[in-house]
């Protein structure tokens, strides 16, 4: 959640339909409502990104902002085939303690409606305050946002730290991105960026500070071992 202003949100990736009382819920304890959300950011296509957003458009009138590749696959013309496919995403949430037995017994399946984009970004716009990034590997229009005035990256599912089981930080690995090598490229493309703190979408600790240079070891490292 970003806020521009007291009755002025943006959210960023809604997840799961299943996870909208949690928000709702989150919104309440901090003096907001659902309907102050003006603007719902999806970083990806990814349903545990991406399904609750058509029920928070309806819930606050909201518009709705992707990467104008992502807007194809969101709006499912074409689908969007993965890696991962379904049966590999019920693995991987399973794995980090998700009951998909009780997720799919109150909404059906891990499928989702099209979702229609109401605006789509490239590459350097600016939503609100936050400035697109585009960096595709992990799917093709993945962004990651970036606030200037708190030097602060929002990398989505660009980098991971210490999830789904692997030490430490990486790149967004083969299981879950159409192109391992050019997630690579995006992060270098972060590295360039003056952040300090970097949010990621999974993780063990919420806000990683001085963040770039991590990021550009990372890089550096990750390129070192498709050399070998
Ligand atoms: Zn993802």
């Amino acid at each position: 959640m970003f806020v521009e202003d007291q009755d002025d949100l943006t959210l960023i990736d809604p997840s799961f339909l299943s996870q909208l009382p949690v928000l709702e819920n989150y919104l309440l304890d901090i003096g907001y409502d659902i309907k102050n959300v003006k603007r719902i950011i999806l970083t990806h296509v990814h349903v545990d990104h991406s399904q609750a957003a058509n029920e928070v458009k309806r819930k606050s009138g909201a518009k709705i902002y992707s990467h104008w590749i992502e807007a194809r696959y969101l709006g499912q013309n074409p689908p969007y085939l993965g890696p991962p496919s379904t049966q590999e995403t019920v693995k991987k949430l399973e794995k980090i303690g998700v009951s998909m037995g009780a997720l799919i017994k109150e909404y059906g399946s891990l499928d989702f409606e099209p979702i229609g984009v109401d605006e789509q970004v490239s590459n350097g716009d600016m939503i609100g305050s936050l400035k697109v990034i585009h960096t595709p590997g992990h799917t093709p229009g993945h962004i990651s946002l970036y606030y200037e005035k708190d030097e602060l990256l929002l990398g989505a599912d660009s980098i991971y730290k210490h999830v789904f089981g692997a030490e430490g930080m990486y790149i967004s690995a083969p299981q879950v991105s159409i192109d391992p090598v050019t997630a690579i490229v995006s992060a270098q493309r972060l590295s360039k960026v003056n952040f300090d703190k970097l949010l990621m979408a999974h993780q063990d600790s919420p806000l990683l500070e001085g963040a770039r240079e991590a990021v550009e070891t990372l890089v550096a490292e990750s390129i070192q071992k498709l050399k070998r």
